[in-house]
């Protein structure tokens, strides 16, 4: 066959192969232009000895092919063996996971009907970096990181996503009222792709009051891009309220590769009964085809399952008396979906796509002047019943004029000068040493931390405060 897309398919486990089965039917009788390579991923791989769960020359055809469609798989109990979705996320870059998140009412129950909401959360960033460090007897912590080139890609890919998918309006949520740098990055740069896109509305919410909002009025969204912890707790509380994780596909997307599979699990209570509903797999893959240029068989199959819905044939899992028509099981729905193909649903909204699969290219922005103008000094201080004047005569001894100690913070709360009223304090303190006027070398850093760890006092780590374009690239301190 000429101009075919070759695909990877993964049967998985459970009811993988059932619904693999079911949703390759729809696409062949839909006329996709599509070749399928199987592989074998999950619990027999890991059975077999590879504790990712996909050998190697599974990783072979999944790396020549790029787009891969996947059933889900039984993660065995007991230790040792290494999640398949982690794997395939970090080694092929999948930055974005993008969830559907809609009600089919009157036809399957949920309690906002006409929610139909899309989130792009961004997957490779934010405290999943897994960066952490316990500092002193009582404090640990984690690093939070926002990159410009990764903000930049989660973006345009959700601004390209909502005009592929006739949508209307973006909106981006971060907590930049406290985390001005790291979410401030996230915002700044939504805004300024989002001036490339004139034709889509665009706007930004705080998490808080855009969390209450997907939970309480969620008809109001249409497509939310948010960093990846806020994205994680965000898709969970929008499957719910949808009422329809069964009917869920969700995308991974990286920037040569994606992933399409089902929100759901492998169900081994109901496999091999031809009862398991393979909706959730069936929009996975209509996202698919539409990821790479096919929208026409992408909207071809997805009416022609919403007027399945709409008939009334259902499987068990979303059967009601009352509002459906006819309990089918899966080979009944799967043909039942084919007999309906090249017609669009009366009820439920049709769907349109448009584009010829999701590309974009990242803007290359101008070097910034980076000046080095002082240093954040942190320190293992448990003396002088944790006085920090004691702490601050210290350091006053070991500063230098054109490299001051301008104050001394615990958990972000300013100890000196000007301590704020009953503070408590832990044994982590941070002391930041601010040039006044102008950078600094390198050197009077490493000679001050000399000093410092003359005194003696403990030093465990330090951060550098610089200054991009002359806007400082560090937080205040409280109360500045
Ligand atoms: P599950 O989603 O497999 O099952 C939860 C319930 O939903 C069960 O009662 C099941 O029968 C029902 N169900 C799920 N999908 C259905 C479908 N398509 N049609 C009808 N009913 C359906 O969740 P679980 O039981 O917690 O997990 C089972 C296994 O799946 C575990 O090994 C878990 O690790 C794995 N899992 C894999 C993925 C993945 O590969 N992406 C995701 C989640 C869970």
């Amino acid at each position: 066959m000429s101009n075919t897309i070759r695909i990877t398919v993964a049967e998985g486990d459970g009811i993988g192969p059932e619904i693999m089965e079911s949703v390759l039917a729809i696409l062949q009788s839909a006329g996709a232009p599509l070749e399928f390579d199987r592989v074998e991923l999950g619990q027999r791989a890991y059975l077999k000895g590879h504790p990712t769960g996909i050998p190697a020359a599974a990783w072979e055809v999944i790396r020549r092919n790029k787009v891969m469609l996947k059933s889900p798989i039984t993660t065995p109990q007991g230790g040792g063996y290494k999640s398949v979705n982690v794997t395939l996320r970090n080694t092929l870059g999948l930055f974005a996971n993008v969830r559907l998140c809609k009600a089919y009412t009157p036809y399957v129950q949920s309690p906002y009907p006409g929610m139909n909401l899309v989130i792009i959360r961004e997957n490779e960033e934010d405290l999943y970096a897994g960066i952490e460090h316990q500092q002193t007897r009582e404090v640990t912590q984690a690093l939070k990181l926002i990159t410009l080139p990764g903000s930049e890609k989660i973006i345009r890919y959700a601004f390209e996503y909502t005009r592929a998918y006739g949508r209307k309006k973006v909106t981006c949520m971060t907590k930049d009222n406290i985390m001005k740098i790291t979410d401030g990055l996230f915002h700044k740069t939504f805004d300024r792709v989002a001036r490339e896109y004139p034709d889509v509305r665009a706007d930004h919410q705080i998490i808080d009051i855009g969390a209450a909002r997907v939970a309480a009025q969620p008809t109001s969204l249409d497509v939310i891009v948010t960093p990846n912890l806020y994205g994680d707790i965000l898709s969970d509380i929008a499957a719910q309220v949808a009422g329809s994780v069964g009917l869920a596909g969700s995308a991974n997307i990286g920037w040569e590769s994606a992933m399409f599979e089902a929100v759901h699990g492998s169900a081994p209570d109901i496999a091999g009964k031809d009862i398991a509903n393979p909706s959730g797999l069936l929009v996975a893959a209509v996202e698919m085809l539409v990821h790479i240029g096919q929208p026409e068989i992408a909207q071809r199959i997805k009416n022609a399952w919403l007027v399945t819905l709409e008939d009334g044939i259902h499987t068990a899992d979303i059967y009601r008396s009352g509002l459906s028509q006819r309990a089918v099981g899966t080979r009944a729905f799967t043909q039942a979906v084919i007999d309906r193909l090249g017609r669009v649903p009366e009820q439920l909204e049709p769907v349109s796509y448009h584009g010829t699969g999701i590309h974009f290219t990242l803007s290359l922005l101008p070097p910034a002047q980076k000046e080095l103008v002082g240093v954040d000094v942190f320190l293992d201080w448990s003396a002088s019943h944790r006085d920090p004047l004691a702490l601050a005569k210290q350091l006053e001894v070991v500063q230098e004029a054109s490299l001051p100690l301008q104050w001394i913070t615990n958990r972000g709360v300013k100890m000196y000068p000007d301590p704020v009223a009953g503070a408590y304090a832990t044994d982590h303190w941070r002391c930041r040493f601010l040039s006044a006027n102008s950078r600094i070398d390198y050197a009077q850093v490493l000679s001050l931390l000399q000093r410092i760890h003359a005194v003696p006092l403990e030093v465990i780590k330090t951060e550098n405060l610089y200054t991009f374009d002359g806007e400082a690239g560090f937080s205040s301190g409280q109360g500045e």
